[in-house]
C-alpha cells in the first residue's frame, strides 16, 4: 500500500517540486547519489574502485521528451566514458543506460542510434554498457533495441525485473554465451496481469530465474540487497560450478555497504550501481518505496532540521 503511494508520488510533478525544495533533501539524495556532475561520479567512482568494487554509472535521468534533451544525455555519457578511460577506472567502471533518457518513448530509432553511440564509446573506452529495464510498456521495445546493439557490441548486457511473469522466458532467451544479464526484484509499480504482486511469489520468480541464468551460458549479474537470495546465489553458483569471473553481485550504491565490503572479501565480484545527476527524484522516490527504513532515514533528516 505503502509502496504503490510512493511510486504514484515518483510520477507526480506537484510533489517532485515539493520535495526538491524541501530544505531536508540534500541530505536524503547525498546517501544514494553520488553528486550532480561527472566530477563527482568520477571521485566516487574512484574510491570505491580503490576499495575493490567494480562500478557501474548511471546519469540520472528518465523519461526525455525532445531529441535535443535525449542527445544531451547521450553527449552527457560520451564525456562520462572519455572521463572513466583518461582516470584510468575502466574496465572495472561501465555505464547503465534507460532507454526512455534517450527518447525511446517517442522515437525508438533515435534512442536506438544514441544507444549505439553510447556503446562505441565504451567499446572504445575498453568497457561495457547495460540497459536499464523500465516500465513493462517498454519491454519488448527495450530487448529488441538489445538484440540490434548486440551485433556489433556483444557485450551489452540487459536488465530482467523477477516482478514480470514473462521473465522467466526471457532468462532463457539470454541465457546464451556472451550475454551478460542483470537480474533484478523489479522498481516500477506494475498490474496483476503482468506482475506478480507479493514479495513471495516475486522471490519465487527470482529463485527459478536465477536457476536459469546459472546453469546457462551467459554471465549472470545478480542485483539484490536481499540476504536470502545473496545467501541461495552463493550457495547456487557454487552448485553449477561458477568461478568468481563467471557472476557478479550488484547492489545500490548507499544501500548495504557493510553487504558489498563482505561479498568483495569472500572472493566475490560486486559491482555498486554508482547514479549522479540533477534528475534524481524518480530514482529517489523508487529507493523509499521499496524499503520503509528508507522513509524513516527521510525522517530523520526531516526532524534534525
Ligand atoms: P527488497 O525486497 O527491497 O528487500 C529485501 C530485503 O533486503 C529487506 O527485507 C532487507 O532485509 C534487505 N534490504 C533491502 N534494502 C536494505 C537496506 N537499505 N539496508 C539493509 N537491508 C536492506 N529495478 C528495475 O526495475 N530496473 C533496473 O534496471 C534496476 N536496476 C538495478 C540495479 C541494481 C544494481 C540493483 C541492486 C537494483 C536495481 N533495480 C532495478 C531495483 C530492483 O528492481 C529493486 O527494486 C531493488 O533492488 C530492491 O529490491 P531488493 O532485491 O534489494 O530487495
Amino acid at each position: 500500500m505503502l509502496r504503490s503511494v510512493i511510486l504514484a508520488a515518483s510520477r507526480s510533478t506537484r510533489i517532485e517540486r515539493l520535495v526538491e525544495t524541501a530544505p531536508f533533501t540534500r541530505d536524503v539524495v547525498r546517501r544514494f547519489v553520488a553528486g550532480t556532475t561527472t566530477d563527482d561520479a568520477l571521485r566516487a567512482t574512484r574510491q570505491l574502485v580503490g576499495d575493490r568494487l567494480a562500478v557501474s554509472i548511471d546519469h540520472l535521468g528518465e523519461d526525455t521528451v525532445s531529441g535535443d534533451q535525449a542527445v544531451t544525455v547521450r553527449d552527457e555519457y560520451l564525456a562520462l566514458l572519455g572521463g572513466l578511460a583518461e582516470a584510468g577506472l575502466t574496465p572495472a567502471t561501465e555505464v547503465s543506460v534507460k532507454l526512455s533518457a534517450l527518447g525511446q518513448k517517442f522515437d525508438e530509432r533515435l534512442a536506438r542510434d544514441n544507444a549505439h553511440a553510447i556503446c562505441a564509446a565504451a567499446s572504445a573506452a575498453g568497457t561495457t554498457v547495460t540497459l536499464d529495464m523500465e516500465d513493462h510498456t517498454t519491454t519488448d521495445s527495450t530487448l529488441d533495441i538489445l538484440a540490434e546493439l548486440r551485433k556489433d557490441f556483444p557485450g551489452t548486457g540487459a536488465v530482467l525485473q523477477a516482478y514480470l511473469r514473462r521473465t522467466e522466458a526471457d532468462c532463457r532467451e539470454l541465457a546464451t554465451a556472451g550475454s551478460r544479464v542483470r537480474l533484478c526484484k523489479g522498481a516500477y509499480k506494475e498490474p496483476e496481469s503482468v506482475a506478480y504482486q507479493s514479495a513471495r511469489e516475486v522471490d519465487k520468480s527470482y529463485v527459478r530465474c536465477l536457476n536459469v541464468l546459472l546453469s546457462g551460458q551467459g554471465y549472470p549479474m545478480i542485483a539484490t540487497h536481499d540476504p536470502r537470495l545473496i545467501a541461495i546465489a552463493e550457495d547456487r553458483s557454487r552448485w553449477f560450478d561458477r568461478t568468481p569471473d563467471q557472476f557478479e553481485f550488484q547492489l545500490l550504491y548507499g544501500v548495504r555497504p557493510d553487504e558489498q565490503a563482505r561479498l568483495a572479501e569472500a572472493g566475490h565480484t560486486v559491482r555498486v550501481y554508482l547514479p549522479y545527476g540533477t534528475d534524481w527524484y524518480g530514482y529517489l522516490m523508487r529507493r523509499l518505496a521499496e524499503r520503509p527504513a528508507n522513509l524513516a532515514f527521510f525522517a530523520r533528516a526531516v526532524a534534525s532540521r
